[in-house]
């Protein structure tokens, strides 16, 4: 059935490019936010498209780190202790998922839907006019420890198995490579085929923009409840308002799981909390995104100035933020690139929306046909922003979208 009204709960990346999608198939489209486009999570992620990025957070051997993770607040890998009763069961299921052959079986699933990321990130900025943002540099993996990079060659085995390209570089090919680089870093890992976007932040925006220039419309309004018929929900609860709608997607990050529920889904999703430093003056600008191997986190050259983001804390989302990890991702930054201005600086942490499989939610409804979700995207979800709009845009026109969606059911678990 063409022409349906769809509601979209959710103006980040997700959302975002739903919507665009819905709409380009000749949909009425109607998006709900309690915020503006893009400030949620897809706010202030490190911007890079990683098609690489098959392997999941949970490996083999994940067990024996939990204790570690519970340990040591500020590591790469941190659990609040506070929020252990409440991870459990969500923490069980990423163990369970770090199995020899589940990984593999998920890198399989990831592998396909990232093949599909670059496609659909061309093809929505050029249709909002911002190709420019989009830049295809490649992003760099360095290593100043040899035992971060020997345990790295698993990651490269399985990145290789899923077909993903790579170049070694010499220790002494690194600052002919990157010049802003000091000469710490003994190996490094070239990715050719990622990209990243000049500003995460204004691509969601840019984008919502064009939405609306094409005949979208925005609410800003929290989205409480549905009023649910005998095949599905048929008005949106937003604010004091009801929203008639056809067709519902779920597409709110990490606040998803009270929707889903309301639907009929039950998730294990949770949030991995991660922080960022944004230099807008740094003074050193890397010619392309970087990855330290020997912490986890990403570095970015920004329209807004260098940011220093990533690492992964369990603590739900009503804890308030520990600012000393973004100031240790800051500690690494300066022993990275030595001087750094840091006038100006901003600090922020976001959710990001995770699975303990690390596989988005990409799916139709299993109790309303006239419901979808796209949610859970973890660390990858401004990479599958666009892919996941696309994919859910076919499953409402009953096409094929090229991929087995079986391992991104939501009711897989
Ligand atoms: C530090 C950090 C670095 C990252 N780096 C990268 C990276 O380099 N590359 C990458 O691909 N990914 C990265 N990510 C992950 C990425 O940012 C997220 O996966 C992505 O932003 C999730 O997008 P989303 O649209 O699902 O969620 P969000 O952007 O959080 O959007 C969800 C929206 O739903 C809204 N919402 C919630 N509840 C309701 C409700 N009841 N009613 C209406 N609206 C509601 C929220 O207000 C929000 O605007 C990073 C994340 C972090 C934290």
């Amino acid at each position: 059935m063409s022409n349906r009204h769809f509601v979209v709960i959710g103006a980040g990346i997700v959302g975002v490019s739903t919507a665009l999608y819905l709409q380009k198939d000749g949909h009425q489209v109607t998006v709900v936010d309690g915020r503006d486009p893009g400030e949620g999570t897809s706010k202030g992620n490190a911007a890079v498209i990683a098609t690489e990025s098959v392997v999941p957070v949970a490996t083999p051997g994940i067990l024996w780190d939990v204790p570690k993770m519970l340990m040591d607040p500020l590591g790469p890998l941190a659990i609040r202790w506070s929020y252990l009763p409440r991870l459990a069961p969500w923490l069980l299921r990423f163990v369970a998922a770090s199995g020899e052959k589940k990984v593999e079986q998920i890198s399989i699933a990831l592998r396909a839907v990232l093949l599909q990321a670059m496609p659909a990130h061309k093809e929505l900025a050029a249709l909002a006019g911002q190709s420019l943002m989009i830049k295809d540099t490649g992003w760099l993996g360095i290593f100043e420890k040899d035992e971060k990079f020997a345990s790295y060659q698993w990651d490269l085995e399985l990145q290789k198995r899923r077909g993903v390209q790579f170049q070694i570089l010499k220790q002494e090919e690194i600052r002919q490579f990157e010049p802003s680089l000091q000469p710490i870093y003994r190996h490094a890992v070239y990715y050719p085929e990622n990209s990243y976007v000049t500003d995460n932040f204004a691509l969601v925006q840019r984008l919502a923009a064009h939405f609306v220039a094409s005949g979208g419309r925005i609410v800003k309004s929290d989205v409480k409840g549905f009023e649910l018929g005998p095949t599905g929900p048929t008005h949106v609860r937003a604010g004091g308002d009801k929203i008639a709608c056809d067709a519902v997607v779920v597409a709110a990050g990490a606040w998803s799981k009270k929707l889903a529920r309301q639907l009929g889904h039950d998730v294990p999703l949770e949030t991995e909390r991660g922080y960022h430093v944004t230099l807008p003056k740094a003074g050193r600008m890397p010619r392309m995104p970087l990855y330290s191997g020997d912490h986890s986190f990403a570095i970015t050259p920004l329209d807004v100035g260098l940011r220093f983001a990533g690492t992964v804390e369990l603590g739900g989302l009503d804890l308030p933020p520990n600012y000393a990890r973004a100031e240790k991702l800051m500690i690494h930054g300066r022993r990275m690139f030595g001087e750094l201005n840091e006038e100006g600086r901003s600090d922020w942490m976001g959710f990001r929306p995770s699975m303990p499989d690390s596989v988005p939610v990409i799916s139709q409804g299993g109790r309303f046909r006239n419901t979808y979700f796209g949610f859970g995207h973890g660390h990858i979800g401004l990479t599958l922003g666009p892919a996941t709009g696309r994919i859910i845009a076919d499953l409402a026109a009953g096409r094929d979208p090229g991929l087995d969606m079986r391992p991104f059911r939501i009711d897989r678990f």
